[in-house]
């Protein structure tokens, strides 16, 4: 970090912040300039920069402190050069294909779901989505079928040979989930369930971690650093959209964190247009706009009639909508030099 210290900053100030930096076991580089002296702090540590750099700020003669080194290290775009691929089933999401992931919000039944599952399959999408604990605004809405929804989905798995995510909400749910699903879905409001990045870093099945609708991509970054550093490294960014002023759509789309991410991470990206539209029309044009962007894949709900759906059923696509957007997905991913 760099210490920028204020414009009547006296040689005593100087040695004030030294002093302090050494004492913490750092080196300090002075350069006196003609207007401010700035002192680089030599040997600074993740672990506590941030701490230090607060204490710092609070010396009378400092100005501003400048971190220089991320706060995330194993997502980091800088820990490797090449681009993570993350494979679930047949599915490997940061490969050359694009995934889709397609299937209901909610397991409502087992027919709901195989009906969808099979729609999916059909399609081309290669992952399926499915939520048996639902997060749910209102706690009188349909909470979702729990342990029963997880069965239901893995017979939908096993009877169309595709994998899938679903969402865990508490790490207690956590082995469970595990041994039912392929992929742990950590939905926008537990982004920040610290203790359940934790648990799911623990595990060693690919998670799929969508944005905070708060949330900075740099505190999504160090939610992805929790799983990391607690042991998985393999997780799957899904941008969903982010609270804004807008109230047309469900959320704003935030298509710009996409190639922001490609710069700051080694992580696949995926794109959530369901969440984001609110409804099912706006969903196709999100689609291609994430797949131009640069996404790496998409999660997309579908429902078999989503006039009787318990759940998003707005922003489900029917069957045939669905399969009419992975037609038209198909040459532009070949025009980007990807393949669907
Ligand atoms: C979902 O995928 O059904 C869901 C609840 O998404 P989000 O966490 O993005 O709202
Ligand atoms: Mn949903």
């Amino acid at each position: 970090m760099i210490i920028v210290l204020k414009p009547d900053a006296t040689e005593q100030d100087i040695q004030l912040v030294v002093e302090r930096l050494e004492a913490h076991g750092y080196g300090a580089d002075v350069s006196r300039g003609e207007e401010r002296t700035l002192i680089g702090a030599i040997g600074a540590r993740p672990e506590e920069k941030r701490r230090v750099a607060d204490q710092l700020m609070r010396l009378p003669p400092v100005d501003e402190v400048v971190p220089i080194l991320k706060d995330y290290k194993w997502v980091s775009a800088e820990y490797t050069t090449e681009r993570s691929q993350i494979r679930v089933g047949e599915a490997v999401f940061g490969g050359e294909k694009i995934v889709v992931i397609a299937g209901p919000c909610t397991v409502e039944s087992r027919e709901q779901t195989l009906e969808a599952a099979r729609v999916a399959k059909q399609g081309g999408a290669t992952v399926l989505r499915g939520g048996a604990f639902k997060p749910r605004t209102r706690p009188y809405d349909f909470q979702g079928l729990g342990e029963e929804g997880l069965e239901i989905l893995a017979e939908a798995s096993e009877a169309t040979g595709l994998p899938v995510v679903t969402e865990v909400m508490d790490a207690r749910q956590v082995p469970l989930v595990h041994e039912k699903a392929d992929m742990f879905q950590i939905g926008t409001r537990s982004m920040q369930n610290f203790d359940l990045l934790r648990e799911v870093g623990q595990s060693d099945k690919p998670v799929l971690l969508k944005r905070g609708m708060s949330a900075t991509i740099e505190e999504w970054l160090n939610a992805a650093e929790y799983v990391a550093s607690s042991g998985n490294h393999n997780v799957v960014l899904c941008e969903r959209g982010i609270r804004t002023f807008e109230t047309k759509t469900r959320a704003t789309l935030d298509l710009s964190s996409i190639p922001v991410l490609k710069d700051e991470t080694h992580l696949p990206v995926i794109v959530d247009p369901s969440h984001a539209a609110g409804f099912f029309k706006w969903v196709p044009p999100l689609s291609l706009a994430a797949i131009g962007a640069g996404a790496d894949g998409l999660i997309i709900e579908i429902h078999p009639h989503p006039d009787r759906a318990l759940c998003d059923g707005p922003q489900a696509l029917t069957p045939r909508r669905f399969l009419r957007l992975m037609q038209e997905l198909a040459p532009l991913a070949q025009a980007i030099g990807r393949k669907l």
